[in-house]
């Protein structure tokens, strides 16, 4: 049974309880747990989700910020007698620094997905799977494909390593008290290849490019601003020497290779102007016939493809310096 409310709720921590069995049931069922599983979860609450999920895992560990609710928490755990498969870590889940487990399932605080998000797909730690409970705006973004309206950088950065797929709906009805949204139930996979880049270069590269989502990539680049910032980081690579290629590029398909070196090569790096790197910049977009594309239009192949394009011309978007 889902838990009687003892402690006052902080609509500020989120704390919104998901009190329907059935839907614990069915969150429990997807996230496919195995009996030899260590599961985490994070913002277990007054423990709705956590007493299933100790019931179908070997162990479970739970990172909850509220002392309160740990001791809420602790005490139904040791009223069902499963205190030995339980591990409670009283902290913030984006500070914390999480032990090994197999999956995630949980029900988070609504105003820490994407952050959390990024540190599960992005962070140290492998895992089979994980099951989140969002706020069905949030859910559908991670969903989003290319050309979709909800498509933004979110989605493009986790789909790069990582597979969402849609579960279930939640009424706002089904938790105490009820927020103002409703929620989504989505499982995230981490890809079995990733892409073998620079992450820091990626991101860089994502965020100048989805500045304004929906503006075309010739404009985008165009734009003063940032023209300048990427040549600073262009003359400043120069200078040291640098222009490895960021990216693993296996397609060989540009004939204009040797042409790059060149114009990486120290010697001939000594600063070039404003209005010629600006070309240079929309010289690549044009190669590639990218400049009339727009980034929320383009699947992740196109994009990993515009990057190594740009760095094969020296051209980098993370300050390595
Ligand atoms: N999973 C429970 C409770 C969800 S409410 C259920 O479904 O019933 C969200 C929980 O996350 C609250 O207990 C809140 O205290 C906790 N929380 C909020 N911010 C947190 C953070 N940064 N790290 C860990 N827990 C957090």
């Amino acid at each position: 049974m889902a838990a009687a409310i003892e402690v006052q709720l902080h609509k500020s921590k989120g704390q919104h309880l998901l009190t329907n069995q059935r839907i614990l049931d069915k969150i429990v069922q997807k996230s496919a747990i195995k009996p030899t599983d260590t599961v985490l979860e994070i913002g277990p609450g007054t423990g709705n989700l956590t007493l299933n999920l100790v019931e179908a895992a070997q162990s479970v560990v739970v990172v909850e910020l509220d002392k309160r609710m740990v001791e809420v928490l602790q005490k139904r755990v040791e009223e069902s007698g499963v205190q030995d498969r339980l591990t409670v870590i009283n902290k913030d889940a984006l500070k914390a620094e999480f032990p090994p487990f197999d999956l995630v399932v949980a029900n988070i605080p609504y105003g820490i997905s994407s952050p959390l998000v990024a540190k599960l797909v992005y962070g140290a730690r492998l895992f089979r799977s994980t099951t989140l409970l969002l706020q069905r705006e949030f859910a559908r973004r991670l969903l989003a494909k290319p050309g979709d309206s909800e498509f933004n950088r979110l989605a493009v950065n986790v789909n790069l390593v990582a597979d969402v797929e849609f579960v279930m709906d939640v009424s706002k009805k089904e938790f105490v008290p009820c927020p103002e949204v409703d929620s989504s139930v989505v499982i995230i996979r981490p890809k079995a290849e990733v892409p073998n880049i620079n992450l820091d270069e990626w991101w860089a590269f994502i965020k100048a490019c989805f500045c304004k989502k929906n503006r075309t990539l010739g404009a985008t680049f165009k734009q003063k601003k940032k023209v300048m910032e990427l040549l600073g980081m262009f003359n400043l690579a120069g200078l040291n020497g640098e222009g490895k290629d960021y990216i693993s590029s296996s397609d060989n398909d540009d004939d204009e290779g040797k042409s790059d070196e060149e114009e990486f090569s120290p010697s001939s790096c000594s600063e070039i102007g404003a209005s010629s790197f600006k070309e240079k910049l929309i010289g690549v977009l044009k190669s590639g016939n990218f400049e009339d594309k727009r980034p929320s239009k383009l699947s992740n192949e196109e994009l990993l493809h515009l990057l190594a394009m740009f760095n094969q011309k020296g051209i980098y978007f993370h300050d390595h310096s």
